[in-house]
């Protein structure tokens, strides 16, 4: 395992994380199974959020059982905004379900909207910073799904010791949050480079193709840990032998985080211009803000995605979720288009937009989807 500074927290943690969202979903012999041999192979850091179902209480049970001292690990437990008075007893609660008396860390679960930042700093800090008093946390940071300009604002407040971000290399949106929390000395935790970033355990095979010699999976981590501002990716696995795309992406660092990865990541930049040509969406967001609501660029990412790599399940999984996840997933799908032209003048690439959302919708368009821990 290799370890790196998570920013100001000084803690030094594991490259890659313990998720554990999808461990209620399995069977919990199961899941003690994957915590025992994340552990075991040196993952230090295991992070949970009172809204994964019960998480909490899982992982609780779970922790009374490891060989490793609990001083040996680092816990993150995440919350959402609620009223302020009853905010000490849900942490409370969290400690309660998790069978610890500290929490190394504790995010605030989705600062998503202007208004989550504001509950953040004018009600959920000042009680949080009674409890880092108290000794019931170590540090406190936030998670977000929200916008660029939000994520900056937040970092900026200086408030935060850590983020956890969504950044990958098939969306990379997120750049500049990067080096505005290393400014900060932030840890920064990446959120779900797997499923997120692509259904990369499960990838088509032109996609397989060009990231050989690594798996797309593999070159997605290689892509994030060759970035020192990253400390630490989540691994949201159900079963030990996930574990094993993970360490191969520990080789040979030196090789396989420096020219072999530009290699894969030129080859994958030629597929987009051979299969998009000058109908590639270049995400530059200048064509926000769309009336009708609809997330122009997310809506052609996936469209970029799916062209270029085959990547229409992925596609069809993040698409189909528009208009069902409220500010975790922002946007309406693409048929809501009037074809208002409002967009058009906006976009440096000169796109027929509404022509390139009509064809994504064809594409993408299957059954609603909600997120998993809804
Ligand atoms: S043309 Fe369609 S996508 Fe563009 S701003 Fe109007 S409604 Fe939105
Ligand atoms: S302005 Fe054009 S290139 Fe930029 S994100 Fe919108 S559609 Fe894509």
């Amino acid at each position: 395992m290799i370890y790196r500074r998570f920013g100001r927290t000084e803690q030094r943690i594991s490259v890659f994380s313990l998720g554990s969202m999808r461990l209620v979903n399995v069977p919990p012999a199961q899941a003690q199974a994957t915590v025992e041999a994340a552990v075991a192979a040196g993952i230090n850091h295991i992070e949970t959020a009172q809204a994964y179902g019960h998480a909490e209480s899982l992982l609780g049970e779970i922790l009374q059982t490891l060989p490793v001292p609990r001083q040996q690990l680092i816990l993150t437990t995440k919350l959402t905004p609620q009223p302020q008075d009853q905010l000490r007893e849900s942490l409370q609660g969290s400690l309660t379900r998790l069978r610890v008396d500290y929490l190394d860390q504790l995010a605030f679960h989705g600062i998503n909207l202007p208004e989550h930042l504001q509950w953040v700093l004018q009600e959920g800090l000042p009680v949080l910073r009674q409890a880092q008093k108290e000794g019931w946390v170590g540090h406190i940071g936030f998670s977000t799904h929200g916008s660029l300009d939000l994520i900056l604002e937040a970092i900026q407040t200086g408030s935060f010791d850590f983020v956890n971000l969504h950044y990958h290399f098939f969306q990379q949106r997120n750049r500049s949050a990067l080096e505005a929390a290393a400014q900060q000395d932030m840890g920064v935790f990446i959120i779900s480079p797997a499923d997120k970033g692509g259904m990369l355990y499960h990838p088509p095979q032109r996609l397989q193709e060009v990231c050989q010699p690594f798996s797309p999976l593999e070159f997605a981590y290689r892509f994030l840990l060759a970035d020192p501002r990253i400390h630490t990716l989540s691994l949201g696995i159900t079963q030990p032998q996930e574990l094993q795309t993970a360490w191969a992406a520990l080789r040979d660092p030196e090789g396989g985080w420096g020219n072999v990865l530009r290699q894969v990541q030129q080859r994958l930049q030629e597929r987009e211009q051979e299969h998009l040509g000058t109908t590639r969406c270049a995400q530059c967001y200048a064509c926000l803000p769309c009336p009708e609501g609809i997330h122009i660029p997310e809506v052609l990412r996936l469209r970029n995605l799916a062209l270029a790599h085959d990547m229409t399940e992925f596609g069809q999984y993040r698409y189909n979720m528009f208009g069902q996840a409220g500010h975790w997933f922002p946007g309406v799908t693409a048929d809501c288009c009037t074809e208002c032209g409002d967009c058009l003048p906006r976009c440096p690439e000169q796109l027929q937009i509404p022509d390139l959302l009509r064809e994504t919708h064809q594409l993408l368009h299957r059954s609603p989807i909600r997120r998993l821990w809804e």
